[in-house]
């Protein structure tokens, strides 16, 4: 554990008004925020500032990139934290990333989950992944589209490298409350449906979306787990 006093107060203060937000958003809605976690997006941030978020309480992070995660890994104090591959990934990635995440949030074709279940078997683990929805069929987004989405999972369940445990959606920069909770409410609606059907191998517990712009609209309306960069860490520098 970091001494107190390494710690930047502007991220912890960053910190407690996201939690604080997730509470308030849950009492809203009669949930209890025991049942969201808090992501942290450490994407172009660098390990030592990971450490301080995680000495902070932090228990599961979010990386996009492969490189980058495979880069910063040793210098990080995961014991007992999460890191989650939440980045759109190539197949020719699958081999580098499996057993070193948790979870890979970001899986939407045949392909790449095939790839990941082979590696998982050939390395002896089951590695559980969430498949990515592109909600409004946005071109320039990775993710299945809804209306493909059962047909995707008739294809995987039988992959048996890998364990689906719900959905993961990055939808576009929504302005008011309103349509935010309206596209937060169809994904989960739609993870509700899928959940119902009850599909062999497939099993509906998290569904995670909202960032730092919507994650409260997103926790009102169901989210599990909720990915949050610069509300944590501040603007992003490329
Ligand atoms: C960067 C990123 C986030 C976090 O974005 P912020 O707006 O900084 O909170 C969440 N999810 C994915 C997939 C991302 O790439």
């Amino acid at each position: 554990m970091k001494e107190r006093s390494s710690i930047d107060p502007i991220l912890e203060g960053n910190l407690t008004l996201v939690r604080e937000t997730i509470e308030s958003a849950c009492n809203a809605v009669g949930r209890d925020a025991r049942q969201v976690m808090l992501q942290a997006v450490t994407k172009t941030v660098e390990p030592q500032r990971i450490n301080q978020a995680i000495a902070l309480g932090v228990r599961c992070i979010g990386e996009n990139r492969v490189q980058e995660f495979l880069e910063k890994k040793p210098y990080l104090t995961l014991d007992g934290v999460e890191a989650h591959l939440i980045g759109h990934l190539q197949t020719n990635k699958v081999k580098q990333i499996v057993g070193e995440v948790s979870m890979i949030q970001s899986v939407d074709s045949v392909k790449v989950a095939k790839a990941i279940s082979d590696r998982s078997l050939q390395a002896g683990i089951t590695t559980p992944i969430l498949v990515e929805v592109n909600m409004e069929n946005e071109a320039s987004k990775s993710g299945v589209a809804a209306d493909e989405l059962e047909r995707l999972l008739h294809e995987i369940h039988n992959f048996s490298g890998i364990h689906v445990r719900g959905l993961m959606t990055v939808p576009p920069i929504l302005r008011t409350e309103y349509e935010k909770r309206h596209v937060f409410s169809k994904m989960f609606q739609l993870f509700v449906d899928i959940g119902a059907k009850k599909l062999d191998n497939i099993d509906m517990l998290e569904l995670s979306m909202g960032m730092s712009g919507d994650y409260r609209e997103a926790v009102m309306e169901g989210a599990t787990i909720v990915r949050v960069g610069s509300a944590i860490f501040g603007r992003r520098q490329y």
